[in-house]
């Protein structure tokens, strides 16, 4: 009888334990990335990732893609178990690709740019007023990059938001100043990385660069990416991570995974997109965890390690 209360209280204080240790570590990335209150919006008591609602078929298209996006932002999103993963393999389209894969950009403008800053004067002296897409006609200011030419750590956003294009800096709005709390948690100034988009305009209303625009400027995130040649990537959220990797495989399933860029050697790590998590304060320590792997891979001290 003895015996069993020991083992009954050994057990308790074990869970307690990581209880404990799971608020501790939940409390400290809170104050890495500056936040100090407790927000809206459920805590999960997910197993796996979450994941975005099923995916859409090709009809719906951009519309429908919004649609999901901003299922995502509300928090409205199913949570991957173990028990509910599809595993429905990809379906073989005529063209020999993936289902999953999309058109790939042209790969060829900037090949032999050089490094640094001297490629990214290249890149955007080429751009000049650039014209060469329908976003052109609704932007106040051409939004190129922002930060370290030599960076080893750079961000790839989806496209400029209203603050963006009245200031022509990247991530300067409310998801901006989150993204720059995130970099100062891992250990960096916003001067140490480089930052970018996947278009330089801003789309009409915020909504999803559609596919002929992420045609037209692709090659451009594609020479800023050669130029500065960084270790890794960030992918920041579904429509940078999407046209990146050129698939249309959901973020919560591509979040927290190390990829190859298809066409330059550099290591992309996907997560949610900074406005997202304004918006679903459940993504949050997914992020997190992301970001710490981006970390153990660039060898920077990880808080409480
Ligand atoms: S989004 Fe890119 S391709 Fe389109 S007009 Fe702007 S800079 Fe040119």
């Amino acid at each position: 009888m003895n015996d069993n209360v020991g083992a009954t209280t050994t057990l308790a204080r074990s869970v307690l334990g990581d209880i404990s240790r799971g608020v501790s570590e939940l409390l400290r990335y809170e104050c890495e990335f500056g936040e100090t209150e407790w927000t809206r919006g459920p805590v999960s008591n997910v197993v796996g990732l979450a994941q975005e609602k099923p995916s859409i078929s090709d009809r719906q298209g951009e519309r429908g893609r919004s649609q999901q996006l901003e299922s995502v932002d509300r928090g409205d999103f199913q949570l991957l178990t173990p028990e509910n993963v599809k595993k429905t393999p990809p379906v073989q389209r005529q063209d020999g690709r993936s289902s999953t894969q999309i058109e790939p950009i042209r790969t060829d403008l900037f090949r032999n740019v050089p490094r640094g800053l001297d490629g990214l004067n290249v890149i955007r002296e080429e751009l000049g007023d650039c014209r060469r897409c329908k976003l052109h006609s609704g932007r106040t200011n051409l939004v190129f990059g922002v930060g370290n030419p030599n960076a080893e750590l750079m961000f790839v956003g989806e496209g400029p938001g209203a603050d963006e294009d009245i200031q022509g800096i990247p991530f300067v709005g409310k998801a901006g100043q989150l993204l720059t709390r995130q970099i100062a948690a891992m250990g960096y100034v916003r001067e140490d990385v480089y930052i970018a988009n996947i278009v330089k305009c801003r789309p009409p209303n915020n909504r999803d660069p559609e596919h002929d625009e992420r045609l037209a400027c692709g090659p451009y995130v594609l020479g800023q990416i050669r130029a500065v040649s960084p270790k890794v990537i960030v992918a920041l959220g579904r429509v940078a991570t999407q046209a990146l990797l050129e698939t249309t495989a959901p973020i919560g399933t591509l979040r927290g995974k190390w990829f190859t860029h298809p066409h330059i050697p550099v290591q992309i790590m996907p997560t949610y997109h900074p406005a997202a998590l304004l918006r679903a304060d459940n993504l949050r320590r997914y992020v997190w965890e992301d970001l710490k792997q981006v970390m153990a891979y660039l060898g920077k001290p990880i808080p409480g390690r």
